[in-house]
């Protein structure tokens, strides 16, 4: 099993929360990237004896940006190196870009899964964060299902500014009229480098307290795992069978590749991450050249992060499963914390399995912080 990762960083605009690696009003620079990423994928078939990937992820930036024309020339010349992918090929899409045309055409492309980036159905919500409001995504979700796309995600915002419980308590409504197969829903986090970040520095945005935050959460989670939804991972909720296959990978430390702008890779216990500079990156592409912080994962660190990326999902990790993976005396070195945290009731052991007790999956990933080798 292994998963393939392409970043599209084009956006229509910057988010006010947003610092992803992106390029905000970027159209004339969209064929200089497909290029660079075709001149990426060849080498990637070149060099990496892969002959099929079991997932292909199109994440970003707003993927959907890219026109389909030129999303197509791509995904035509990625299937002339690997005709089939096993199961998954998710695109992440801004509700404006879900036209029924569009969905023909990713469909045409093998694209069965879309990650949709709604982040609220509360119009002020989402101008507050400086996106474009689709008053009809309802409307543009039923063209999915109608054109057989069922396999989908909404991405959800909870924490935005001025936002209160009554919102999400509406938001929760509206949702589950529509009941999508999948969900990510994550609490704002304030990085510094945004325009979220400035007007706070300012005080000029008025948040949540984080009592209100968690109790928010705390709301959402409820509703949706008494609505039929599997809470499998800390920000991740799914309809059975809906379970999102490629961020699985990430969680269970199965090998990927990334291809674009800073795109990251882990692939026979190595790991580097392409350049985050756009020019680097047009002009290294398809080239070793293009990699930073290439490293070989020890053991000692494969089961840190073994433990810190599998005790986000909510089942935990097998313990014998770590052993037999990595080494047994290497598992010793990590007990005193388990330990430590069993004590401290935010882990909890059942049988062979180790997971975060309640408490600990509403510190989220704070919880892990001991696991850091
Ligand atoms: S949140 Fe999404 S759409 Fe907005 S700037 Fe970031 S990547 Fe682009």
């Amino acid at each position: 099993m292994q998963g393939l990762y392409v970043h599209l960083p084009f956006c229509r605009q910057k988010c006010h929360y947003c610092d992803f690696r992106t390029v905000a009003h970027g159209e004339k620079r969209i064929d200089a990237y497909m290029e660079a990423l075709t001149r990426e994928l060849r080498f990637t078939a070149q060099h990496f004896h892969t002959k099929e990937w079991t997932t292909l992820y199109l994440g970003g930036g707003t993927p959907s940006f890219v026109p389909v024309k030129k999303l197509k020339i791509w995904m035509d010349t990625f299937y002339r190196y690997y005709p089939k992918v096993e199961s998954e090929v998710t695109l992440e899409a801004n509700p404006e870009d879900i036209t029924k045309e569009n969905i023909r055409e990713w469909k045409s492309m093998g694209i069965n899964r879309i990650s949709i980036g709604l982040q609220s159905t509360d119009e002020k919500m989402v101008k507050k964060c400086g996106r474009a409001f689709i008053s009809d995504w309802k409307e543009r979700i039923r063209w999915l299902r109608e054109e057989g796309i069922l396999n989908f995600s909404l991405d959800l915002l909870l924490a935005l500014p001025g936002q209160r419980m009554q919102d999400v308590e509406k938001m929760t409504d509206q949702i589950l009229d529509i009941k999508p197969p999948h969900l990510s829903v994550y609490s704002l986090i304030l990085e510094e480098k945004t325009y979220f970040g400035y007007l706070a520095r300012q005080g000029k945005l008025l948040l949540p307290d984080e009592d209100l935050e968690r109790n928010l959460v705390h709301y959402v989670t409820e509703r949706l795992k008494n609505a039929g939804y599997n809470h499998y991972e800390l920000s991740n909720f799914a309809l059975p069978g809906y379970e999102a296959i490629h961020n699985s990978f990430y969680w269970e430390r199965i090998p990927y590749l990334g291809l674009g702008l800073g795109a990251a890779s882990h692939w026979e216990e190595l790991r580097w991450k392409n350049s985050d500079s756009l020019q680097r990156y047009l002009k290294l592409a398809g080239t070793e050249e293009l990699w930073e912080d290439k490293e070989k994962i020890g053991m000692v660190e494969a089961m840190s992060e073994a433990l810190i990326l599998g005790l986000r999902k909510i089942e935990g990790v097998e313990i014998s499963r770590l052993k037999n993976r990595y080494d047994e005396k290497i598992f010793e070195e990590f007990k005193r914390d388990i330990r430590k945290n069993i004590q401290r009731g935010i882990l909890e052991r059942h049988g062979d399995r180790l997971c975060l007790s309640p408490k600990g999956i509403d510190l989220g990933d704070i919880a892990n912080r001991d696991f850091f080798r």
